[in-house]
């Protein structure tokens, strides 16, 4: 486990003006909390409300940041009290957790870049290319995150207008859709990563994610990825 480091009063300050710089709303965590217990999201809750939480909302979808930093305290929870999370919550429903961020030298340096992923999934969060329901405005509807079959952690977009396609099948589109060539760099070692514990469970003989290894076909076969 990576050394614990306490974030300073001035790295905490630089995080919130980048956030709010990318149009983040300051967010009271009670009511953090409370959509979040309205979910079934599980997590160590801090005892007080002075921690401070982050929402953005575009296109149905609120990212939702929460940082462990107490604000009249002027640093952020100890290290076995919580950590920093951010969420994806789509129509009230929790739809993607980013696992918690350890208090480590990168905190909020990690915290703010997810934030930023998070938000940028929103903005093209993409409507289905194949939907002949069109609203008054003539636009298509959105495709949803979906969770891959076997590996909670894996999503794509997905939508199960079944009876609006002309095939009668789903419609799925990649996960990273709309990120801009920087910010799928600067998640490539983390796919790394993943792919080394994926390998790990192939080794023991296990099926790490049906859904990841599939990936590539949808690709091949609709060609709108990018
Ligand atoms: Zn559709």
């Amino acid at each position: 486990m990576p050394k614990f480091v306490m974030p300073t009063v001035a790295e905490f300050a630089f995080f919130r003006a980048e956030l709010r710089r990318i149009n983040f709303k300051e967010t009271p965590v009670r009511e953090i909390r409370k959509e979040v217990e309205r979910i079934g999201f599980e997590m160590r809750w801090p005892k007080s409300d002075q921690e401070v939480g982050f929402t953005y909302y575009e296109n149905g979808l609120t990212v939702r940041v929460w940082t462990s930093w107490l604000e009249a305290e002027g640093r952020a929870r100890d290290r076995d009290e919580d950590s920093g999370w951010i969420l994806i919550c789509q129509d009230g429903k929790l739809r993607y957790a980013r696992e918690p961020f350890h208090r480590t030298k990168n905190f909020l340096r990690n915290l703010a870049f997810w934030a930023w992923i998070g938000q940028t999934r929103a903005i093209n969060r993409p409507p289905c290319p194949k939907c002949t329901l069109l609203f008054p405005d003539g636009k298509r509807p959105f495709m949803d995150i979906a969770t891959g079959p076997q590996n909670p952690r894996c999503r794509y977009w997905r939508c199960d207008r079944l009876e609006r396609h002309e095939e009668g099948k789903y419609v799925r589109a990649d996960w990273d859709i709309g990120l801009s060539p920087e910010q799928k760099a600067a998640l490539a070692p983390h796919r790394r990563k993943r792919e080394r514990q994926y390998e790990l469970c192939r080794a023991q003989g296990k099926e790490p994610c049906a859904a990841l290894l599939a990936r590539k076909s949808w690709e091949l076969r609709h060609g709108i990825f990018q």
